[in-house]
């Protein structure tokens, strides 16, 4: 499988990358943010309990997440070439998750595509994206929390990713087109290296 995590601070363009991956390599999109939102729509017992934490800009309970993101998973696996886990793993915790249920699972465990942005360009994209997004959390208050909050818990989880030889770095500035075509780059290097080691390339 092509199995990858699209990681980056909030706003730094994971979700209009994914749209345009998802098309190219033929996988399938999984965004822990968006899976949140569709349960809080649907005002289920997760959505309710998830929405008093997103509505503030901290992060949901590690063990709903995880249970949430690997439902998905299991519901998917058989249909697609791939994952692009979007806004997941977001702790440690959960990328140590990820890894065992991955394993256990005999599923190929992602490597992690990091798009670095600048912390001003965050702030004036999310600004203006809660101009039109209607959601509760692209305001200043919880912009600048969410934003403390990646630096705090989910930037550790790139080191969890380097100590296992799987972090990949993307500058994140720049046109959509040109960042699509660096974060491209990366996954076809990827795909080919497991070609040279003789491994089955049907992702
Ligand atoms: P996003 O759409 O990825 O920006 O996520 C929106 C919000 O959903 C985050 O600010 C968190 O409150 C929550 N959320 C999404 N993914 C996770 C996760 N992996 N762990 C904990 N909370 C999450």
């Amino acid at each position: 499988m092509l199995n990858f995590i699209l990681c980056g601070a909030p706003g730094c363009g994971k979700g209009t990358q994914s749209t345009l991956l998802v098309e190219k390599y033929n996988l399938k999109h999984l965004s822990t943010g968006d899976l949140l939102r569709e349960e809080i729509n649907a005002k289920t017992e997760v959505g309710i309990k998830a929405d008093s934490y997103i509505s503030v800009g901290n992060l949901a309970p590690d063990d709903m997440i995880i249970a949430m993101l690997l439902k998905a998973v299991d519901e998917n696996a058989s249909k697609v070439c791939g994952f692009i886990l979007d806004g997941f793993p977001r702790t440690v915790a959960q990328a140590s998750a990820l890894e065992d249920a991955f394993e256990a699972r005999g599923i190929e465990i992602p490597y992690l595509i990091d798009m670095q942005v600048d912390k001003k360009e965050l702030i004036t994209r999310l600004i203006k994206r809660g101009e039109t997004s209607g959601r509760s959390d692209d305001n200043l208050d919880t912009i600048k929390k969410r934003l403390e909050i990646y630096e705090t818990k989910t930037a550790p989880v790139n080191d969890f990713y380097k100590n296992i030889g799987k972090y990949r770095l993307v500058d994140g500035m720049g046109e959509v087109e040109e960042i699509f075509e660096r974060i491209s780059a990366i996954i076809d290097k990827e795909q080919l290296s497991k070609c040279k080691e003789n491994k089955q390339f049907a992702y």
